[in-house]
């Protein structure tokens, strides 16, 4: 048997705990009987002190002072110099685990070595593989990281019967926000998303108490108390008491002296809320956006869970009883929940299930937990005017996951050719407002003469979130060689227009427009949906603008032209029968026309379709027109569909499938294979018509 600890590594404070012999989790005490740790440190000449000490040398002024360092974890460029060492967030952290991890020894009596940590929900790659390596210099064994809302949902998941609910965790802390939506059942606790915000916590509260005690003193004695850095850090302290008592009181006094002046304000909890609603209304915000982005609403929540210190203000109850109509869930000690969640998971990993009678109830429900960032690439846009970041692993999908994507490249004669890809994580299309997280250099790319070399990139997300980078050339099937290389410094290039390049991939312009008629309600639609995903996962979206449309008595777009997987995801998943009517009256091609105006060849219009369109002799003549302009046809059709039309619209008749539901999806990725393959406009736009179909 192992001794294993849960660690809840924290902004303000830490937290550990342990797994006792009845298979229970408990929170274990530091040295001066403390739950809670300070993530604080202070340096002095001999070996830094780690927390209540450190914290209250940081009320008293002291200067060598490192705290808050978990907001830069992962940060290249944070660094803090204290007697003649440079520490990253890093070294900090390591310094705060090696810590946590004596104090867990003390209580227990034994050495510990293996643990798990847990993180905030939006750590990104960097912000994880920091937090792993922390560990591994503190001298312990990681065996995972969590995300701490997943960690809380393990420890208050073990107090639960109910069979299956849904429950989001808002966890509030000192510097961070998360919002996570989750499903448990009794085997099983299945993330459905996560958002948050990692510049939001107790801090911003703080920091307005700050302010208005400030502006306070201000009008009354005429002179700023901020100016001076010593008064500044006493509030810092009064500020969080001051929020802490309004969590058990009306109002509280804060007094302040500054320049011989003494200041003494009363402060209420309704001004507080006042001062602050923003703030709330920020995380309200950042809620209904999960909702809507996994497709619920708040009807569909059955529990709130909360956790962080800072769910300790009434306000937040409040708001979540105006919200649910119910109060939050009881059950878990809002700081305590995540270590012990985490000692739990450590338990599990390192020992197996408990045999124990009291914990089948599900010590050992499997985790499913998501990714929250989206995975993207930079690229070229259409007209190769500007880079972007192409989306092509959307968040919120289950980890440890793997997702294989095609990438195009013209190779050189020789074995020299090289393939760079810039890695990023974030939603933004700007690619300096994401992160980048890494550059790979893939090689060994044998030349491939006529058409463009198509590179098979694997992305696995492990179970701590952590990416593993590989490819395969197509033709040859073998492995590339990977280099993870630094990220250059200089990166203003990609606010610039690309330079121009001679052998690059045609940008290829393709608008999906389906079919959403009555008939094509349950199965057809459902298979539909997914033969679209799979056909946006088999497309080169550095090269490649997508569009949806969807047609019945009306043509609307789902999503305009993009090279963003996450987008088109989000938009096949909105496709709902009677959106856009049920019959069969409108086609798609004359606002495709429209939209592939702008655009320069290849350009390809793919229609999906089960029935007989009311105007046919219409649509004909519409998609005639495409084909004038040089815009391919490629048409599908099952079920109802009439084959001679689909040939009528069809750029030629190998591009009319005529197929059935079961083999939709193989239909539209051979056309996703043809396309990627082909090299279809080639590096001088060569306009090759395409045989989709050889059967
Ligand atoms: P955590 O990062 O989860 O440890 O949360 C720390 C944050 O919770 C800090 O901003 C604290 O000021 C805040 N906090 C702790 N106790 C209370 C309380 N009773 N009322 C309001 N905020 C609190």
């Amino acid at each position: 048997m192992h001794t294993t600890i849960g660690i809840d590594l924290g902004t303000t404070f830490s937290a550990i705990a342990s797994v006792d012999q009845t298979g229970r989790a408990v929170v274990l005490k530091n040295e001066n009987d403390e739950v809670l740790t300070p993530s604080v440190i202070w340096f002095n000449e001999d070996s830094p002190v780690v927390g209540a000490e450190a914290k209250e040398m940081q009320a008293m002024g002291e200067e060598e002072i490192a705290s808050f360092f978990k907001r830069s974890m992962g940060d290249p460029y944070f660094s803090l110099h204290f007697f003649d060492k440079d520490y990253s967030a890093q070294d900090l952290s390591a310094i705060l685990l090696k810590k946590l991890k004596a104090s867990a020894e003390a209580a227990l009596g034994t050495v510990v070595e293996k643990a798990v940590i847990t993180v905030p929900a939006y750590f990104n790659n960097a912000q994880r593989e920091a937090t792993i390596e922390a560990g591994r210099t503190a001298g312990l064994d990681v065996l995972r990281i969590i995300n701490e809302p997943t960690a809380a949902a393990i420890a208050f998941g073990l107090n639960q019967q109910v069979n299956e609910q849904t429950i989001l965790v808002y966890d509030l802390g000192g510097g961070t926000f998360d919002v996570t939506i989750m499903q448990l059942t009794s085997d099983e606790i299945r993330v459905l998303g996560t958002d948050g915000d990692h510049e939001l916590g107790g801090k911003n509260w703080d920091d307005r108490i700050i302010n208005w005690t400030a502006q306070q003193f201000e009008e009354e004695f005429g002179v700023d108390p901020l100016s001076d850095s010593l008064t500044f850090n006493e509030l810092l302290v009064r500020a969080e008491n001051a929020k802490k008592q309004l969590s058990a009181r009306d109002v509280t006094r804060i007094s302040i002296t500054h320049g011989g002046e003494k200041g003494k304000y009363d402060l209420s909890v309704s001004t507080f809320e006042e001062l602050t609603s923003d703030l709330l209304e920020r995380t309200q915000m950042l809620v209904e956006r999960l909702l809507d982005e996994i497709r619920l609403s708040w009807k569909d929540i059955d529990g709130v869970l909360l956790v962080g210190g800072s769910t300790r203000m009434p306000m937040v109850a409040k708001w979540i009883r105006e919200m649910t109509g119910q109060d939050p869930l009881r059950g878990v000690n809002v700081d305590e929940a995540v270590a012990m969640g985490a000692a739990l998971q450590a338990d599990l990993d390192a020992n197996g299930p408990r045999k124990s009678e009291m914990l089948s109830l599900g010590s050992s429900r499997k985790i499913r937990d998501v990714m929250s960032h989206s995975l993207g690439l930079v690229a070229e846009n259409e007209d190769r005017s500007r880079y972007l970041n192409s989306i092509i692993i959307p968040k919120n999908l289950p980890i440890p996951s793997e997702e294989t994507r095609p990438y195009q490249l013209y190779t050189r004669p020789g074995n020299r050719n090289e393939m760079e890809v810039l890695m990023l994580q974030g939603e933004n299309v700007r690619p300096l407002d994401c992160q980048i997280i890494g550059r790979y250099v893939f090689s060994g790319i044998e030349h491939e003469p006529d058409k463009p070399a198509i590179l098979d990139v694997t992305y696995a997300y492990d179970s701590n979130g952590v990416i593993q980078v590989k490819a395969r050339q197509r033709r040859t099937a073998a492995e590339l060689e990977v280099q993870v290389e630094a990220i250059p410094e200089e990166l203003d290039w990609l606010d610039l227009p690309p330079t121009e390049r001679d052998t690059i991939p045609a940008h290829l312009s393709l608008i999906i427009a389906i079919d959403l008629s009555g008939s094509m309600s349950g199965s057809p639609l459902q298979k539909s949906q997914e033969a679209a995903k799979d056909f946006v996962r088999q497309i080169d979206l550095a090269n490649s603008s997508v569009g949806l449309m969807v047609f019945s008595d009306k043509v609307q777009m789902s999503q305009e032209l993009c090279q963003n997987a996450k987008s088109l995801f989000h938009g096949i998943d909105g496709w709902t029968i009677g959106s856009v009517g049920y019959g069969n009256a409108a086609q798609p091609f004359t606002e495709a026309r429209n939209l592939l105006a702008a655009r320069e060849d290849p350009r390809f219009i793919i229609v999906l379709t089960d029935g007989i369109w009311y105007d046919q002799p219409k649509a004909i003549q519409e998609a005639d027109k495409c084909k004038a302009d040089g815009i391919e046809i490629i048409a599908i059709g099952f079920s109802g569909a009439d084959r001679k039309f689909l040939e009528q619209i069809a750029t030629s008749d190998a591009n009319a499938l005529y197929t059935n539901l079961s083999d939709l999806t193989a239909s539209f990725s051979k056309i996703a294979q043809v396309l990627t393959e082909s090299g279809v406009g080639g590096p001088e736009k060569k306009h090759g018509k395409l045989r989709i179909f050889s059967k």
